[in-house]
């Protein structure tokens, strides 16, 4: 790896924490908790990542899911994640959690949470990584099963500090969840979404005037609507993207193709993030490694990068 990259201090905006698990970790959470995978080995399961599209992925992912159970797991899950921030000079992150993926299946909220903080605060004293973290809802679930999500998370208010929108984009859009965002912005929360990955342009819009979002997660689509655009220059509404999750996943055909680059030179706030860093080939790193040999990133474009990064921190 290129050590002009390494040495430049970054932070990570749009990381899943359930999306860092990787195989060799995989494996080990279950065989502590004596569960039988469909995977024959650490291979086989690598072989099974090649996916279509997000829902191709989003698959897998929820089965992958299925062997945290515990505190400790939770918890050893986020450490993993965390060392390789270490290596790779990530000195902030604001990773998303996903509840309802683990309250669904009969992990207790307190559960998750304890685990996942326990290894932040432990990372932010022993690594010196700081962080602030995001509860995401699931899309493809309803506004109602938001709101009994939020409602679990507010004794724990203090443990985060913003609620953001994922899993399945197409026709789930932003609107659906009008009403819970309002109730996190009253609570104090900020707000982030995933919005133009998948979906329209619309969706982008939708993010920013009816959730009131800080950020938009991923928003590459957003170079198809030219007042859109526009807007998130003169705002500087920063966007958290992920070239290598978007060519997994076919948002591109070809990482040659990224319109990241082309964005950051019009002057808009993007940034450079690895989403499912397990799944999708790569940390933060091999993100801007991948957009130094397919589009010829320049030191001075990366660091322009990175220093977004940083300026568009919530906390
Ligand atoms: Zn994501």
């Amino acid at each position: 790896m290129y050590d002009w990259l390494n040495a430049l201090p970054k932070a990570e905006l749009h990381l899943h924490l359930e999306g860092s698990l990787e195989p060799e970790l995989l494996f080990a959470l279950a065989e502590r908790n004596k569960i039988k995978l469909p995977w024959h080995d650490v291979e086989a399961l690598r072989g099974a990542y090649a996916f279509n599209n997000l829902q191709e992925f989003l698959d897998l992912y929820y089965q992958g899911a299925d062997v945290l159970r515990t505190e400790q797991d939770f918890y050893d899950l986020t450490w993993a994640y965390l060392q390789k921030c270490q290596a790779q000079n990530v000195v902030h992150t604001e990773p998303f959690f996903d509840p309802q993926t683990h309250t669904d299946r009969g992990i207790p909220f307190e559960v998750v949470l304890r685990g996942i903080k326990q290894a932040l605060v432990d990372g932010e004293k022993q690594l010196g990584i700081s962080h602030g973290l995001i509860l995401s809802f699931l899309r493809h679930l309803s506004e109602e099963q938001a709101f009994d999500t939020l409602e679990q998370a507010m004794p724990f208010r203090d443990a985060f500090v913003a609620v953001g929108l994922d899993s399945s984009e197409l026709g789930h859009p932003p609107s659906k969840f009008q009403r819970v965002f309002a109730k996190a912005r009253s609570e104090g929360l900020l707000t982030v979404a995933h919005a133009g990955e998948e979906g329209p342009p619309e969706y982008i819009w939708q993010a920013l005037d009816l959730l009131k979002v800080q950020r938009i997660d991923h928003g590459v689509r957003a170079s198809e609507d030219e007042r859109l655009m526009q807007r998130l220059i003169d705002e500087q509404i920063p966007l958290t993207v992920c070239p290598l999750s978007n060519i997994k996943l076919r948002v591109f055909d070809d990482m040659r193709r990224h319109n990241i680059l082309a964005m950051l030179e019009r002057g808009v706030k993007v940034t450079v993030n690895s989403d499912d860093p397990a799944y999708f080939g790569g940390y933060v790193n091999e993100n801007f490694a991948a957009l130094h040999e397919a589009l010829g990133m320049s030191e001075a474009q990366a660091r322009r990068l990175a220093q977004n990064s940083l300026e568009a921190r919530l906390v």
